[in-house]
């Protein structure tokens, strides 16, 4: 049986460079074959000597010639025409049942149901979905009438929960809630005198500034571009609009593509996640942000219009984290996307937001899908929640995991990073799915398979990491026992019906930030953390260092579209070739002093694969 995979619309081509033809034909689908049988391999962008500059401890000791995919020949120090790019591939999802793809905002009109059809000679291909309109949320906020800050907090959600309901209390040393004042109301500026950006506090930069050197350390490939990049600039002219959670490593992202030679303005891409000493920090360095902790949803939208409305500046590239950004220039600026050369989008909702648009043939500009890069799902979404997983259950509430029964709903990514930390805790850990080969993983992992009922009333914790709706009912909730703590890791706060527990039987407490108990009338209580909002996000920091795969990822889906020639891509969703995979993980490889062993010609050969890669094809799953 063969599998139609997705592939490159256009041939590989690199920045500066010759046409690499072993791609295939531009927008055919290719059949892809099993290693060793044939592969049309895409070439590895990257010399052996390359290869080996770029395992190497840092790039100041790389040697002349090394190269950087997405850096052209001369910015990444090598000859003209030595570097080769790969070409991002057209996406054609080969899940569309997958949850990633349906909206994460209880709003399932998006997913209508996709069949896979077998045909005789036994390919599977995607039967055709029904286009289903956009589902932008209107906007109706008028800016010049600036509601009260009560009325502020008040204004109805009209944006993705993904926007508004997970956030940060991550680390905050100079929080100044006790400062009431609107960052709009303030007039402030920075040392150079600048005055075009809104923060909480101008004065606070220099804690950020810290902030952002503790990151630069756990991101190395970012600094290694950086340093990379020091002659020619891949991103001069580019003037990029982004919409981010603006911590420090998304700082050190940021700037990172100043370096690059980019022009940025920058807004949050969700009201609670703003740091606001980094915030200020990036502001003292000039970069125009719009953002602080808490802002209203009219603060939102106010913030993202203030970085693409402005005089005489025009963004041409848009980084998106959530599909917000690009929705507010759909529909208030569309003339923009005239000069926009593209748009990286980082989020489950935001790529889905991209298919839409481009399902219904209203798509302008190509973009690409850094979510389901390799590098972004297979490590962000399980090793981040591995490691934050316990932190943000230790922070609120002190608890022991030895000995504790917890059930995990979903065994996906996230699922499984979470199995994985309690189990290593000495925890006793259930699984429910509903996906037999996930629950197949869970039972092999050494999991029990339960249903949610069957367990309810015994477990210690409950944890939500589906990325659906209602998993964790009231019903559930009424048979918890006494102080079972319930959470969730899931993008939304839709898992767990949070809203059934708002009835006046009920008594809510707030013991701690972030913790609420609800007190049945017979006096049980459970213990709810960040309202059934993202946990990880809400409660405890994030490893710096799986987030900088992540944002390497982005700026080298950036740099390629940005200096990708007219026609290269179309108004498509691309994901990013296996080579920059390849080539972003290669670059975080020497932080563990790893060493790559390298395919002698004859075992190249034997797998029909180039020897600096893609090592993998397209359908391999990690
Ligand atoms: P995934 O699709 O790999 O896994 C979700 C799993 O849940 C699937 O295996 C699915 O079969 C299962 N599932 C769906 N409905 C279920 C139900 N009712 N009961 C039991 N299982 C059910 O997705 P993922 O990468 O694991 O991400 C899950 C969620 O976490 C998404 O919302 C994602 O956006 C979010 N996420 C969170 C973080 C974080 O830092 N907390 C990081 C990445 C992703």
């Amino acid at each position: 049986m063969s599998v139609q995979v997705a592939a490159p619309a256009v041939e590989l081509k690199e920045l500066s460079g010759p046409m690499d033809k072993a791609a295939g034909p531009p927008c055919e689908p290719v059949t892809a074959h099993p290693p060793g049988h044939g592969v049309a391999a895409a070439p590895c962008p990257l010399s052996a000597t390359e290869r080996e500059a770029a395992l190497a401890p840092s790039c100041s000791e790389r040697p002349p010639g090394s190269g950087c995919p997405g850096l052209s020949s001369s910015a990444a120090g090598l000859p003209p025409g030595a570097a080769k790019v790969p070409q991002a591939s057209a996406m054609k999802r080969s899940d569309p049942h997958h949850p990633q793809h349906r909206h994460r905002d209880g709003d399932d009109s998006s997913g209508a149901a996709a069949e896979a059809l077998v045909s005789p000679d036994g390919t599977v291909s995607e039967a055709p979905r029904t286009v289903k309109k956009i589902q932008f949320a209107d906007q109706k906020q008028e800016f010049n009438k600036r509601p009260t800050k009560i009325g502020r907090r008040s204004l109805s959600r009209s944006i993705s929960q993904s926007s508004t309901d997970s956030y940060s209390s991550a680390a905050s040393y100079t929080d100044s809630s006790d400062d009431e004042t609107s960052p709009r109301d303030k007039q402030q500026k920075n040392s150079k005198g600048s005055s075009d950006f809104c923060v909480k506090n101008i004065k606070q930069a220099e804690f950020g500034r810290r902030e952002i050197e503790i990151a630069e350390q756990e991101m190395p490939a970012l600094m290694a571009l950086r340093k990379r990049a020091q002659g020619e600039k891949p991103l001069s002219g580019a003037k990029i609009v982004g919409c981010t959670h603006i911590t420090a490593q998304t700082a050190v992202l940021m700037e990172t593509l100043g370096a690059l030679g980019a022009q940025c303005r920058w807004a949050a891409c969700n009201i609670y996640s703003t740091l606001n000493e980094v915030a200020a920090a990036l502001a003292e360095s000039g970069f125009p942000v719009f953002a602080w902790k808490g802002e209203s949803e009219d603060d939102f939208w106010w913030c993202i219009d203030r970085c693409v409305n402005v005089e005489g500046w025009q963004p041409n590239m848009i980084l998106d984290d959530g599909g917000d950004l690009t929705h507010w220039i759909y529909k208030k600026y569309p003339n923009m996307f005239k000069k926009i050369k593209g748009i990286v989008e980082e989020s489950v909702t935001g790529v889905h937001r991209l298919y839409q648009l481009s399902k219904a043939g209203k798509l302008c500009v190509p973009a690409m899908n850094v979510n389901d890069s390799v590098t972004k799902q297979k490590f962000d979404n399980l090793y981040c929640c591995r490691e934050s997983i316990l932190d943000g259950l230790k922070r609120t509430t002190d608890m022991m995991f030895g000995g504790k029964q917890v059930v995990v709903c979903g065994y996906g990514e996230v699922g499984k990073g979470c199995c994985a930390a309690l189990k290593a805790m000495g925890s006793i850990v259930y699984v429910t799915e509903i996906d037999p080969i996930c629950a197949l993983q869970a039972c092999m992992d050494g999991f029990r398979l339960v249903k949610l009922n069957e367990v309810i009333r015994q477990v210690d914790i409950v944890i939500t990491c589906t990325g659906n709706k209602n998993v964790v009912t009231r019903e559930h909730l009424d048979r918890m026992k006494n102080s079972c703590i319930v959470c969730n890791m899931g993008h939304s706060n839709t898992e767990i019906d949070v809203a059934s527990l708002r009835t006046p039987e009920l008594t809510w407490e707030r013991v701690r930030s972030q913790v609420d108990h609800v007190i049945w009338p017979d006096g049980k209580r459970i213990v709810l953390l960040a309202e059934g909002r993202l946990l990880n996000l809400s409660c405890s920091t994030v490893p710096t260092f799986v987030l900088s795969i992540t944002a390497t990822t982005q700026a080298l889906a950036l740099i390629e579209l940005y200096n990708a020639p007219e026609g290269r891509y179309k108004q498509d969703v691309y994901l990013l070739p296996k080579k920059m995979d390849e080539y972003v993980a290669s670059l975080h490889l020497p932080t563990f002093d790893a060493h790559l062993t390298e395919l002698t010609d004859e075992q190249a050969k034997y797998l029909g694969l180039n020897k600096n890669g893609p090592f993998k094809p397209n359908y391999y799953r990690y």
